[in-house]
């Protein structure tokens, strides 16, 4: 059970802003003041993505480009109520006014849900929300796992209890999608540079646009971007969003929400035809992807209960009695499906039916009812199927296409262009 957590505030985003820049390397460097546009930073314009000439004129130059700072929910320690944290040398407790309650230098203890509020190591500092700043570059380490940027820290409660914490961490974009890349693809197999900056440029606008979307912190798991650590960079994965800096996808001149998935199984999905975006857009249309077809087939045993379950909580009735495919596309990935149970039938986008049924993906080709109960599913791909096939950009990136042909294979007539504020506000 979880206690209501406020929305983020620009107050408190703003308080955050002033914790990081009080790091000494971010002070260094101007041009990644989070909130304030670099002065050329509403020129740039949209170029194709096939325009590799003057691309290289785009991002060989050094372009300041506009840094947000993203919150990021840290989705393994939500709701514990003791965590190890570490800091190495200097940091500060800042209230959500941005006031210091606290400073020192190392940091090596836990912190807990306390009745009185967040304690942090020997600190109690009589809050319930509260940002843990280390100084210069330094990094927090919490539990295993270590970490750049602020930590903002909130107590969950249930009535006057304390039941647990909720860790938002807040990161410049550019660090944020360092952590995506290392945490949606393998970043140290040979090759896989180009699919790398490809990830990186599709990263920035999905993130930006799910964050407005969601109106408040993204998550760290795949219902968002899976975002890992320090410990899990690499320097290849550096280099690709080094390379890529700034550069985000757009569609009509607004950010695209550049989705991607692990595998399409040979072609990719029409995200309108799916029900993810509202009208068609073209650069989330589809596209073949032929050297996935023979990617690796699947199995998949849906057991009884979770059939029924999903009956349940579809108001469909007690029992699942079968599931219909209402149309698929060309590449027999089923786009709305019918379930039917003992009692009424839902028609819907059939990625409600793979997140219910926790399959891999739509594209299954064979379905057969068990003596059990269960269904047995064979098919292919993994993940919904729109936007960018990961598996697809590797072994495209392999076979030598650069990051730009990658892109304009799987988001087609999509631009490019670094972040400005009138992107940020469309
Ligand atoms: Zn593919």
């Amino acid at each position: 059970m979880r206690a209501p957590v406020r929305p983020e505030s620009w107050l408190l985003a703003l308080v955050v802003a002033c914790a990081l820049l009080m790091m000494a390397a971010w002070a260094a460097s101007p041009a990644r003041d989070p909130w304030k546009p670099a002065m050329n930073a509403d020129t740039s314009s949209t170029l194709p993505l096939e325009q590799a000439a003057t691309l290289a004129a785009l991002h060989g130059a050094p372009v300041p480009t506009l840094e947000p700072v993203v919150p990021v929910r840290l989705m393994a320690f939500e709701g514990e109520s003791a965590l190890r944290v570490t800091v190495r040398g200097a940091w500060e407790i800042l209230d959500e006014n941005g006031l210091r309650r606290a400073d020192g230098h190392e940091l090596d203890g836990f912190l807990r849900a306390d009745p009185t509020g967040v304690q942090v190591g020997a600190y109690l500092c009589g809050l319930d929300r509260l940002i843990l700043a280390p100084a210069g570059d330094g990094a927090l380490r919490i539990e295993n796992e270590s970490y750049t940027g602020a930590l903002e820290v909130g107590l969950l409660r249930e009535g006057a209890r304390a039941i647990g914490l909720s860790l938002v961490l807040h990161l410049p974009l550019e660090d944020y999608v360092l952590g995506v890349v290392c945490g949606e693809m393998p970043t140290s197999a040979a090759g896989i540079g180009e699919a790398l900056r490809a990830q990186a440029v599709a990263a920035r606008p999905y993130a930006l646009w799910q964050w407005n979307r969601r109106k408040g912190a993204l998550r760290d798991t795949a219902s968002d971007q899976v975002f890992r650590g320090l410990d899990w960079h690499t320097a290849a994965a550096r280099e690709a969003v080094e390379e890529t800096r700034g550069l985000v996808l757009t569609w009509q001149n607004e950010l695209l929400s550049a989705f991607f998935h692990a595998e399409c199984g040979g072609s990719t999905a029409d995200a309108a035809a799916l029900g993810f975006v509202r009208k068609p857009v073209g650069a989330l249309s589809g596209a073949p992807d032929p050297g996935c077809e023979d990617a690796r087939r699947w199995t998949a045993v849906v057991s009884a209960e979770r059939l029924d379950g999903a009956a349940r909580a579809l108001n469909l009735g007690n029992w699942m009695r079968g599931i219909h495919a209402i149309e698929r596309d060309d590449a027999g990935r089923m786009l709305r499906t019918r379930l039917l149970g003992d009692q009424e039938h839902f028609d819907g986008p059939s990625e409600e039916a793979r997140v219910r049924l926790g399959v891999p993906s739509t594209a299954w080709t064979a379905a057969v009812v068990r003596s059990d109960g269960a269904l047995e599913l064979a098919g292919r791909g993994r993940g919904h199927g729109i936007g960018l096939c990961q598996n697809g950009a590797r072994r495209r990136s392999k076979l030598g296409e650069n990051w730009r042909q990658i892109l304009a294979h799987y988001f087609p007539g999509a631009g490019l262009q670094t972040l400005t504020t009138k992107l940020l506000d469309a």
